[in-house]
């Protein structure tokens, strides 16, 4: 999305000034490449307050559970 804002930027503005348009085409790379940095950085979905993803379905267990509700698989302490 931020990059497609970034090429739609640079090609709009490219007929009307095109020097202009070289710092928007940067800052839309930089834009790109600051997305792909923040969204490596985020890490993985972490469970909501109190649970845990099951390691072996991924469903959202409770703390306290020794089994997952969902596949019965022991949760690791
Ligand atoms: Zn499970």
């Amino acid at each position: 999305m931020v990059a497609l804002m970034g090429v739609g930027f640079y090609v709009l503005a490219l007929p009307f000034a095109y020097f202009w348009s070289i710092p928007f085409g940067a800052a839309g790379v930089i834009m790109m490449a600051a997305s792909f940095f923040l969204s490596e950085t985020e890490g993985p979905v972490q469970p909501p307050e109190g649970f845990s993803f099951c390691p072996y379905c991924s469903t959202a267990v409770s703390l306290s559970a020794e089994r997952c509700p969902h596949c019965n698989g022991v949760q690791p302490r």
